[in-house]
């Protein structure tokens, strides 16, 4: 076998046991909490279980905002502490989608590009499970080529117009705010990810529209979002006019490296497990 090239492996730290006792505590809330009935193990739960009273539950214990410093409402952990809750929640199915967006991504991009007045007007709130965000990236013509986003940023007198059309915007029906990704530059064909930018933009702000799409299973998490000559204040110019895609892929870094992408169906295999060890899975279990 060819030897794995040493830096493809970042070098462990940490002792792996040193999240033990913090596990336990988790195991133990969740058992609570589906003793309580609060909890309906279900796949992709990060997406479609909606439950801020289950939110507001974990911030009360300090499993929101766990890598927020004090000085902004959170609890100065690292990040392998908050794997590991994260882990735990997903693997039981947890109704976790609320915060999961700002808990994820939002707060690491906050404490990176935001300013001191963005950082003190929501990490507090996501850290006390009171504020929720979606994101602002996807298109109906520009997915995977994230750098063809066509919604347009005007700069005016006291802000920005921002005009364009976000789609798979997953809870935006229910988010506070989302960090929409927009062109402030025309297109410059030698340098496509120039010209782009972030603002924080409130999805109850006049002139934003939001409309379901139903996906084939009948849920409703994802969204379409229009806005429409919404206007956003300079105080929600997000990081630095025409640095977006730095920060757009920097906050999708926070967003594709968790657990979610292989626990996301860990409810089902448990239950798949639990059950053939009493004698097999109906075939209709899951329909
Ligand atoms: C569960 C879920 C939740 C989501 N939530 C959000 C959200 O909240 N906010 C948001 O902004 N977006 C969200 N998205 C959107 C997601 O990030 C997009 O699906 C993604 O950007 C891909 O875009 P697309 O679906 O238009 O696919 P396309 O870009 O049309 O790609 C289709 C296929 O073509 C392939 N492909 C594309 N370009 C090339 C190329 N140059 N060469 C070879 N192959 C290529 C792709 O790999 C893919 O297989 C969500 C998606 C999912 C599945």
């Amino acid at each position: 076998m060819r030897p794995v090239p040493e830096r493809l492996v970042p070098e462990q730290s940490g002792d792996p046991h040193d999240t033990d006792t913090l596990r336990a505590e988790v195991r133990e809330f969740i058992a609570e909490q589906r003793a309580a009935g609060k909890i309906k193990p279900t796949v992709d739960s990060w997406l479609s279980g909606w439950d801020e009273d289950f939110s507001k539950a974990m911030a009360a214990r300090g499993w929101l905002g766990m890598t927020v410093p004090s000085e902004y409402g959170g609890h100065g952990l690292s990040f392998a502490e908050r794997f590991a809750v994260t882990e735990e929640l997903l693997a039981a199915g947890a109704p976790v989608s609320a915060h999961w967006i700002a808990d994820r991504q939002i707060v690491p991009s906050l404490l990176k590009y935001g300013t001191e007045h963005q950082r003190q007007t929501y990490l507090p709130r996501i850290a006390r499970g009171e504020c929720y965000f979606g994101i602002g990236m996807s298109e109906p013509d520009s997915g995977s080529d994230l750098a063809s986003v066509r919604t347009k940023a005007t700069k005016n007198a006291d802000g920005w117009t921002v005009e364009g059309t976000k789609v798979w915007t997953s809870g935006a029906h229910r988010a506070d705010a989302f960090i929409c990704l927009a062109r402030t530059e025309p297109v410059d064909a030698k340098n496509r990810h120039a010209g782009l930018s972030q603002f924080i933009v409130d999805l109850r702000s006049p002139g934003v529209e939001i409309r379901p799409i139903i996906s084939m299973g009948g849920g409703h998490h994802f969204n379409e979002v229009h806005l429409n000559e919404v206007h956003v204040g300079d105080d929600m110019v997000f990081g630095e006019i025409g640095n977006g895609w730095a920060q757009v892929t920097s906050e999708l870094g926070f967003e594709r490296s968790g657990p979610e992408r292989f626990l996301s169906t860990f409810p089902l295999l448990a239950e798949a497990a639990g059950q053939a060890g009493q004698g097999g899975v109906p075939r209709d279990a899951y329909l």
